[in-house]
Order: C-alpha cells, then sequence, then structure tokens
C-alpha cells in the first residue's frame, strides 16, 4: 500500500459518533470504540481500491501497522530481551458455555522474550506475539482492557496519550 498518512485521522463530523476522537485512539481502546473501526473496516473491505476515501484508507494502513510494531520494554525474565509474547490462561467461571463466562488472567509477569518461553507456557494457557489483531480474540471488553494496558506496557506507551503521541508511536518503522 503506498498511503503514508501525514497525521492522527480526526473525525471532524460532529454527527459523528467517534467526534473529537482519531482513528488511532479508537484502535487501542477496548469493546465499543474499537468494534467501530471493526465495522468501519468490514465496510472499508467490500469497496475496491478506487472507491476507497482517505478514511478507508487510514484505518487500513493501521490495522496493517497493528501487526508489525516492535516492542520496546526488556523481558522480565532475563531483563535482556525485548518482550515477544504474552501468555493467557483461561479459566470457565461458569456453565452456560457463553463466551462472558471464560475468565482470562495475563498481565506482565505472564509475559517474555522468545528465550523465556518456558517460563509463561502452562496448563490452560495460549501464547499470543503482541499484535493488535489479538485484542479481538478476547471474550470481554473487560479483558480487552487488561489486554491493552499490557501492550502499553509493552511498547512503553504512557498515559495520559495524545493523538500525535498515538500516531507516531504507528508511524515508526
Ligand atoms: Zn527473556
Amino acid at each position: 500500500m503506498n498511503y503514508s498518512p501525514n497525521g492522527p485521522y480526526i473525525f471532524t463530523n460532529p454527527k459523528s459518533r467517534n467526534y473529537g476522537s482519531s482513528v488511532e485512539q479508537l484502535f487501542i481502546s477496548p469493546g465499543r470504540k474499537r468494534n467501530n473501526l471493526l465495522f468501519m473496516k468490514s465496510k472499508m473491505e467490500e469497496k475496491k481500491e478506487r472507491e476507497m476515501n482517505a478514511l478507508d484508507k487510514h484505518i487500513q494502513w493501521i490495522f496493517e501497522r497493528g501487526e508489525n510494531r516492535k516492542t520496546k520494554t526488556l523481558c522480565p525474565h532475563c531483563k535482556a530481551k525485548k518482550v515477544k509474547y504474552f501468555s493467557v490462561r483461561y479459566t470457565r467461571l461458569g456453565y452456560s458455555g457463553k463466551k462472558s463466562d471464560i475468565g482470562c488472567s495475563l498481565g506482565i509477569p505472564y509475559s517474555a522474550c522468545e528465550d523465556c518461553l518456558n517460563k509463561i507456557k502452562g496448563e490452560k494457557t495460549e501464547i499470543f506475539p503482541f499484535k493488535f489483531s489479538v485484542i479481538d480474540g478476547f471474550p470481554t471488553v473487560y479483558d480487552q482492557k487488561k489486554a491493552i494496558e499490557l501492550f502499553l506496557w509493552a511498547f512503553n506507551l504512557k498515559r495520559p496519550l495524545k493523538k500525535e503521541t498515538i500516531f507516531q508511536f504507528f508511524f515508526e518503522e
């Protein structure tokens, strides 16, 4: 894709439910906000390339960028290499079989570089890379929120996060 944005894409239409937010902010938000963006992405994917507007191109761009960001934080186990993966432990909370009945536990101690993977492997765990698409696999908004906080830690993004800061993070190679 030969699209290179100059800055964050901000929703400027007061009638938009995302008014005042940037695409980048929605991208790193759990639940409804990120879902709005996923919906816009699905609409974009139905279009031919020549039909795509600036928003479509920006959405396509950020979803690609979200898959190849470089982590900045050192692995909590060896403190030598950058953290690369995290593990999620699933616990069944109820018997209804609903997604919301499955609890997830994840966090800094369950993150590791490729050399320390064995430290975070265990029963009922699944290992994930720090790719933003992973966030959509979590069953609840609460778990998505926890995952996003872990991502911010791994990428050394500190709150409060300005629109320009988040944009730069996705823009840099
Ligand atoms: Zn390590």
